[in-house]
């Protein structure tokens, strides 16, 4: 089959979350399975661009409105990711250094989306599936069946699948001009509540809609900033299908960015070692539990709690615990973070560091003994499974896709903890359970390792299950 899957991110092209983690991994192993998998995703100007070798694909005029702007698809020239990967470069718009957070970001990612289409509406051939990811691309289901300009894409099928439904894309009718012209019987096809909702659009336009979980599609029903009724309503035509991981990139025996490899055998000593060097850099004691927490210092992924959370586990574990953070989001979280060191005791206990760091980020999974993720909201969450690839236990809020990939350790053959409540006390109360793991008990500590590091979480499983979805739409 040939699929197209249309993207703001994929690692390690660009790359700000889980997105890019995804868009990343299963073409790759798409392809693997002898389809024909390609991605198509804006031209930021990343280290990836200027280190790999292009071609020109194809150049093109449009228009956003009364702007009319040209753009070149490129398209990397050796496939070096294991899938063809086309950028598209609109000059001035797309060609910047960050992702997102431009305040003309729904100008940039319309744009993108137009010229996608516009594009694909010139291929002789067309694609078995377009497979559209996240509110970026969302516009996109709709403006295949509905834009006239786009008629030859009406019966191309469409998959839309939803990595994260907090952020929908919404945009003032005003900007209804943008869409290239479109059938007007079909305006409660972009609308929710009042305004043009690419997320909402993508649910009611694609043929087939995936989640990244079962239990995140079970909880958008009754918690998705404002769809419950539209995922109820639709429930008919979406998937839950969880995420895998890139074992080529996660694997502690042949990660590039570790030094100290290891095997499910020789997990506590090359854990250790990983750890040695972790507490080296960051100033913490070796002798002592090792908790990080890793992600955007965001609401969603309870960031806000974390401050208080540390100081009552800091003051009332016996033993003493160690923490080290690592991310950036909101301004006054990450003021927060860095201020607790001046905190009585933390010092040689506690780091943190602000921004964004690959090659830390899997020092600290190879090196911690415990991951904790608060999140309101988890999708899937990639960093659990890391983490339990890496043998860390993790530490996680009973939600999502938390719920389908943590077991607790008070379960039957269980490795991890869970809790509740994104609440000072459930945290604490984790934190001391996990404490008494570490000091009390190293035997269990070491068969949970064991068991949750042979858990299979590749993207076998999930490729086989996206190939009977877009089957399904034939
Ligand atoms: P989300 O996509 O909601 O941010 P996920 O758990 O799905 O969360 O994916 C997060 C990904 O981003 C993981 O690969 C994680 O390691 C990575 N990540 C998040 N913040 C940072 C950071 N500050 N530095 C390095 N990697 C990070």
């Amino acid at each position: 089959m040939e699929i197209i899957h249309v993207s703001a991110e994929c690692y390690p092209v660009a790359k700000a979350g889980g997105l890019g983690d995804v868009v990343g991994a299963l073409p790759k192993y798409q392809t693997q399975m002898g389809h024909d998998a390609k991605v198509v995703m804006p031209m930021y100007r990343t280290k990836f661009l200027y280190e790999h070798e292009w071609v020109i694909d194809f150049k093109g005029r449009t228009n956003l409105a009364d702007w009319w702007f040209d753009f070149t698809i490129i398209k990397e020239k050796h496939n070096t990711l294991g899938f063809h990967l086309y950028l598209v470069d609109i000059h001035g718009l797309l060609d910047r250094e960050k992702v997102y957070g431009y305040s003309d970001d729904t100008e940039r990612f319309t744009a993108f989306q137009i010229a996608v289409a516009n594009w694909l509406s010139h291929w002789q051939k067309k694609p078995d599936i377009v497979h559209c990811h996240d509110h970026h691309t969302g516009l996109i289901p709709f403006m295949m069946k509905y834009c006239y300009d786009y008629n030859s894409l009406a019966t191309v099928p469409s998959v839309f699948t939803i990595h994260n439904a907090q952020y929908q894309g919404w945009m003032g009718w005003d900007k209804s001009i943008y869409i290239p012209r479109w059938d007007p019987w079909k305006r409660g096809l972009l609308e929710w509540a009042g305004s043009i909702n690419p997320l909402a659009s993508a649910v009611k336009s694609a043929w087939k809609v995936t989640t990244v979980s079962w239990s995140y599609l079970q909880e958008l029903k009754y918690n998705s900033n404002g769809l419950e009724a539209l995922f109820e309503y639709e429930k008919g035509k979406c998937v839950g299908i969880l995420n895998g991981i890139d074992t080529d990139v996660w694997n502690p025996q042949t990660d590039t960015y570790i030094e100290n490899h290891y095997a499910v055998e020789t997990a506590d000593d090359g854990k250790l070692a990983n750890k040695k060097l972790l507490c080296e850099q960051h100033n913490l004691n070796i002798e002592k539990p090792l908790i990080i927490f890793i992600g955007r210092l965001v609401g969603e992924k309870a960031a806000d709690v974390l401050p208080d959370a540390i100081l009552s586990s800091m003051y009332t574990t016996k033993h003493g615990v160690n923490f080290l953070i690592l991310g950036s989001g909101e301004p006054h979280v990450e003021w927060q973070l860095s201020q607790l060191i001046n905190y009585n005791g933390f010092k040689g206990n506690y780091n943190t560091m602000i921004g964004y760091n690959e090659k830390l980020s899997h020092l600290m999974y190879a090196g911690a003994d415990f991951l904790l993720m608060p999140s309101r909201v988890e999708p899937c969450g990639l960093n659990q499974m890391y983490a339990m690839q890496y043998g860390t236990v993790p530490m996680v809020r009973s939600t999502g896709g938390l719920i389908d990939t943590v077991v607790d350790m008070g379960d039957f053959e269980g490795w991890g903890i869970r809790f509740d409540h994104a609440s000072v006390a459930d945290i604490t109360y984790s934190v001391n359970r996990a404490m008494d793991l570490y000091y009390n008990d190293k035997d269990h500590l070491h068969r949970m390792r064991q068991r949750m590091m042979k858990i299979d979480n590749s993207w076998q499983q999930a490729v086989k299950q996206y190939i009977n979805v877009y089957e399904s739409l034939k």
